[in-house]
């Protein structure tokens, strides 16, 4: 065999992503809790605009999303100019980094931080740094004192995945006036379509006026993590930026013209929120009246602990066909994060819970 090539500097202390399982031996049909995708599916709107572009796939995608940044800006009231789109926003968080950040450059997040921010940092041969938190919690503090003249991007996701948990606007504002002004802010929104709380906001509003990108994705209340499409807002300047470095076709056919559909039907999606929040509340309730410790979701997952019987309880879920994520990767080994299903399958789950036998109880 001929020798092997070496790969850049960074990329060998990438441990590969892994998706939440959707697989179990013995369950013909698994219940998937593990994605945090939304377990009632997209608007029909959205699914029928899917099969009509089944007519259109030799046609290359407008490569420019225009009708889809269209509707994107008449849904959240932002100029259409200043919207991105992508293959999830996955693909746009890669975008920025590889735009902005290399070797000698710090991209800054929180310790719990989703785990792509790590990872295309180093794929670009930057410096991930990573600020500890506070109760699972980000801790704008601790962001501010890792700050060094070598910081490019700073990652806050909020709330955050797998923490479940999120930090008031007051203290992103606060964030945002401390750090240098050449430094961008990446405000990671993936949950922002859930939030309920009164002092939340994704942050669009300091978009306008700062070094600020804020990022929203089609996977999770919008049901169409399959599709893969994403979308990201920021000046034009930063923008034009990111546009330079985006694959031509990134976002195929279907998933332009189900976004649009989706991103218009708001009815579906203001329903989608309160279900997920009723059936959070729910859920919540039934795994802290058997003991568990709960972060306080603002999400549409939970993040559970399970202490040292979380490898026995994640052994007897999936003896039950049910799928949660692991999250020692993230550093939470004694934790298992569970998606909210539909009302049957938090049922499903729910029993199978309180089904287990605990070490040292009766
Ligand atoms: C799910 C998720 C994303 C993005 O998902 P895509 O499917 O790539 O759009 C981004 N950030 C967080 C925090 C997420 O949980």
């Amino acid at each position: 065999m001929s020798k092997l090539p070496t790969a850049k500097h960074g990329v060998m202390q990438i441990s590969p992503y892994v998706g939440g399982k959707s697989k179990v031996d013995g369950a013909v049909k698994p219940l998937k809790l593990s994605s945090n995708e939304n377990p009632w599916g997209p608007s029909p709107k959205a699914k029928a605009a899917f099969e009509r572009e089944a007519q259109n796939l030799h046609r290359y995608p407008d490569g420019g999303h225009l009708a889809l940044r269209e509707a994107i800006g008449a849904a959240y009231n932002l100029p259409a100019s200043q919207v991105i789109c992508g293959a999830g926003s996955d693909e746009l968080i890669g975008i920025l980094v590889h735009a902005f950040a290399g070797a000698g450059d710090e991209v800054l997040f929180h310790e719990h931080a989703f785990l792509m921010y790590r990872i295309y940092t180093l794929a670009n041969g930057a410096t991930p740094v990573a600020a500890g938190e506070k109760n699972l919690t980000v801790d704008v503090d601790a962001l501010l004192d890792a700050v060094t003249e070598k910081t490019k991007i700073v990652f806050v996701a909020n709330p955050n995945n797998p923490t479940g948990s999120m930090i008031p606007f007051t203290d992103i504002k606060r964030l945002r006036a401390r750090l240098p002004e050449q430094v961008i802010l990446g405000l990671d929104a993936a949950y922002a379509e859930y939030m309920e709380h009164a002092d939340y906001a994704d942050g669009c509003e300091l978009a306008r006026t700062s070094n600020t990108v804020v990022f929203h994705t089609f996977s999770k209340i919008y049901g169409l993590s399959g599709l893969r499409l994403g979308w990201a807002y920021a000046r034009a300047e930063i923008i034009d930026i990111m546009n330079r470095v985006r694959s031509p076709f990134n976002v195929n056919t279907p998933a332009l013209a189900a976004g649009i559909a989706a991103v218009l039907d708001q009815d579906y999606i203001a329903s989608m929120r309160q279900k997920n929040s009723l059936e959070r509340a729910r859920v919540t309730q039934a795994i802290a009246a058997l003991g568990y410790t709960i972060v306080p979701s603002h999400t549409n997952f939970l993040l559970v602990k399970f202490g040292t019987e979380v490898e026995a309880m994640n052994r007897h879920l999936m003896a039950r066909g049910i799928i949660v994520r692991e999250v020692a990767n993230y550093g939470l080994p004694e934790y298992l994060r569970i998606s909210i299903g539909t009302t049957e399958e938090n049922t499903v789950l729910l029993d199978a819970l309180a089904s287990f036998t605990r070490q040292g109880a009766a």
